[in-house]
């Protein structure tokens, strides 16, 4: 837990006090000869290492390093200063480690650029691969993906800058500890595959802001990245070797090269030279800058991989979820009933269904049209053969551990597992085809949606829709590596992401441990997290052993405390009690206006206003330790602890966290200033909801549409009338047993 908050520190300045240490006064006249390390993601001789599955995923994003540039130059600010904090601050969105700009020097061209063996072959496959997904705009994701693998080279000789994105290995896997069977001798390959997704994204959002840009990775590069991160002031060549401050030899680097002007950092002075308090001495081991520090830069220091980076051993387990969940008689639905997809198909109305075409919904905020890109492109690495001839895995305890393991090293925020019950199964897929479930286990994952970004904006602006996609794809590229390596190692393994799943979520993270049911309604809440999230879930028939339900008290807690109902913009959430939904206990929210919201705001791109607002949505801090532990434990506390978090003012916008510019994709595809005002919502804590005041609907599977592709209406008369149908759990219980 950290010591010191970092709401005073802007996003640009990242997790290190890059700011506070000694510069050169001008750039080097001569950058060493730093050696790129070779990496080697395809390991035959190594069956079991995870790096044979991230290959696929590397190439994909090698395909993608280039692309088209918007012809329509963005509305943005002038200052290469402005631009260079801007984009820092979306690597740091992006969990990098470091970020550091520089001039493109010409020495740092390569003189046989680094080309992956690995992209011929992906670049083969993706021509022929079809998808199934319904998901908007997928069908342009793919033209524009062929069209990529078939464009030819692009030169960067008018690229000026190079923007360089560190990411820093965290503890080596020891081989004694539990799970380290897949991770060994991975650090390069799992730095150089997160550190290129930071790029892909970042270089994407260049391009549609109008400029050129390329990104350069460990496999597929034209310059070398170690002179760019001395220029970029990220490091500095010391004893034959390049070391970055506070982190020594321990990290991975990616580059992106652009025709933008930015506003380049100084090389830094030699460690000799620097501050010896801030390098190792108090500030460090206190992190006094309210960033990371010696005693929290690395949660597996003291953890093992397994067990992953918060205290999940601390959590009381038991036998059932908290909420009720009638298995027997929970009803498959079609995953044509996904909101998002009934809006596509006009079943909501011509507003929703325009608003969403070509995903304009998503794609109309620049960093999420820059992160969608990639996100399409890995819908195809999702599935695939199974190697046949690979060896049985049959135990279970091992076979858990190896998957917890290798998700936490990966980067997953949390893991769980458990059985895929076929009642967690749609019934019929995007297609209108029924569905068998394939699969009986279940790997759940979270990413966190990140407190910093968050702290800084209102739930439902011009960021929000980005939050959602940035932890979406974070889960396609993990998941889908752990998909693929457990196809490698001879057992079908499918994971179901934003674009294309199968599953319902909710129900998963419940059995396997990583949250309980919260009054936002379909949002599982972590003890850790809070709200603040993203899941998805790889299946698969790989033998594991279960985890068990969690109770940390969130039943009473939601009870007392309404914050998200109140603060909703849309209505949607209930202020009332839990009712049985389709053979589950939830708060029932009203999805359909909660998607019709979401799809047609005006002062921002989608909402997420109820995770922003929730008391649980906490920084990790050690301060913050009294509030979770009464929240946990002492039930009756709940209604002073939500009305506190008001006093205090939680949830609010702090304006030293907005890193992003608040700029909309008009019809002629150029992003300027958005025709509406931009969504700045305060908390409104004189609002007294009432749940007899509110109109609420709801489409059990009695109303659910048909599974096929294409319209069928809505009838909210009938959601409002099902709405007051709905039976409590106990109601519900009698009735069931009175046949
Ligand atoms: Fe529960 Fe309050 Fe969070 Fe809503 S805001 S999910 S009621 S704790």
């Amino acid at each position: 837990m950290k010591l010191f908050s970092s709401k005073t520190r802007p996003m640009h300045l990242g997790p290190f006090p890059l700011e506070r240490l000694r510069r050169l006064h001008a750039p080097h006249d001569q950058l060493p000869d730093a050696p790129m390390p070779v990496l080697r993601f395809e390991r035959p001789e190594a069956p079991q290492s995870i790096c044979n599955a991230m290959a696929p995923f590397q190439a994909m994003m090698d395909v993608l390093r280039d692309g088209p540039v918007n012809t329509a130059g963005a509305v943005i600010p002038e200052s290469p200063v402005e631009r260079a904090n801007h984009l820092k601050s979306f690597g740091y969105y992006n969990d990098a480690s470091m970020m550091g700009v520089c001039a493109l020097p010409d020495e740092a061209h390569l003189a046989t650029p680094r080309r992956s063996e690995g992209t011929a072959q992906l670049a083969e496959f993706l021509r022929n691969r079809q998808t199934k997904t319904l998901a908007a705009g997928v069908d342009i994701i793919m033209a524009n993906l062929r069209d990529a693998v078939d464009a030819p080279e692009t030169s960067i000789d008018a690229h000026s800058h190079a923007l360089v994105v560190l990411t820093a290995h965290p503890r080596d896997p020891r081989e004694d500890e539990p799970g380290s069977d897949w991770i060994m001798d991975a650090q390069a390959e799992r730095a150089c595959l997160r550190g290129t997704e930071n790029a892909t994204v970042l270089a994407e959002y260049i391009r549609q802001l109008g400029f050129a840009a390329k990104v350069h990775s460990g496999t597929t590069s034209d310059v070398n990245l170690g002179q760019l991160a001395v220029a970029a002031g990220l490091a500095v060549w010391e004893d034959g070797t390049l070391q970055a401050p506070w982190i020594g030899s321990r990290f991975g680097l990616a580059v992106v090269t652009t025709d933008m002007e930015l506003a380049p950092d100084l090389p830094l002075c030699p460690f000799s030279e620097q501050p010896w308090s801030l390098l190792k001495g108090p500030h460090w081991q206190l992190g006094t800058h309210g960033g990371v520090s010696a005693r929290d830069v690395d949660p597996y220091a003291r953890r093992d991989y397994a067990a992953g980076p918060h205290p999940f051993e601390t959590l009381k387990r038991v036998d059932e979820p908290t909420t009720y969940i009638d298995a027997p008689n929970v009803p498959r639905v079609p995953k044509r009933g996904d909101l998002f997809a009934r809006g596509q198909f006009g079943d909501m109305g011509p507003k929703v269904q325009n608003a969403m075409k070509g995903g304009h919904h998503v794609v109309k905020s620049a960093p999420s049209a820059a992160q969608r890109r990639l996100l399409g492109a890995l819908i195809l690495l999702q599935d695939g053969p199974v190697n046949d001839a690979a060896p049985a895995m049959a135990d279970s305890a091992r076979n858990a551990a190896n998957l917890k393991a290798a998700s936490y090293f990966l980067g997953a925020d949390a893991a769980g597992l458990s059985a895929c019950p076929d009642w967690t199964w749609y019934s019929h897929d995007a297609t209108g085809t029924p569905i068998t479930p394939p699969h009986d286990q279940a790997l759940s994952l979270i990413i966190d949606q990140g407190f910093d970004t968050m702290e800084g904006s209102s739930g439902d602006d011009w960021i929000a829709v980005s939050q959602s996609m940035r932890a979406y794809l974070r889960f396609s590229m993990l998941g889908g590596v752990m998909a693929q390596h457990l196809r490698n190692l001879g057992h079908a393994a499918k994971a179901h992401t934003v674009m294309d799943g199968d599953v319902l979520q909710p129900p998963l993270l419940l059995l396997a441990g990583l949250g309980e049911v919260s009054r936002i309604g379909e949002v599982i809440l972590n003890p850790f997290l809070g709200p603040r999230l993203k899941s998805g879930v790889v299946t698969t028939t790989l033998p594991v052993d279960h985890d068990k339900p969690i109770d940390f008290g969130l039943q009473k807690f939601c009870e007392a405390c309404n914050k998200c109902a109140r603060e909703c913009p849309s209505g949607a959430i209930t202020a009332g009690p839990k009712k049985m939904f389709n053979g589950y206990e939830i708060w029932k929210s009203d999805s359909q206006k909660c998607a019709t919201y979401r799809i047609t705001n005006q002062g921002g791109a989608m909402c997420g206003r109820c995770m922003k607002t929730c008391p649980w949505n906490l920084e990790g801090l050690f301060a913050e330790a009294p509030f979770r532990w009464a929240a946990s434990n002492i039930p009756a506390a709940a209604p002073l602890l939500a009305k506190l978090d008001d006093m205090v003012g939680k949830g609010r916008l702090n304006p030293v966290k907005k890193w992003w510019w608040d700029i909309e994709r008009k019809p002629s595809g150029q992003f300027d200033t958005p025709a509406q005002p931009v969504n700045a919502r305060d908390l409104q804590p004189d609002l007294d909801l009432k749940f007899e005041d509110q109109t609420l609907a709801v489409y059990p599977a009695p109303l659910a549409p048909h599974p096929w592709p294409y319209p069928d209406p809505m009838n909210r008369e009938a959601g409002i009338a099902a709405h007051a149908a709905l039976l409590s759990a106990d109601e519900h219980r009698r009735k069931t047993a009175a046949g």
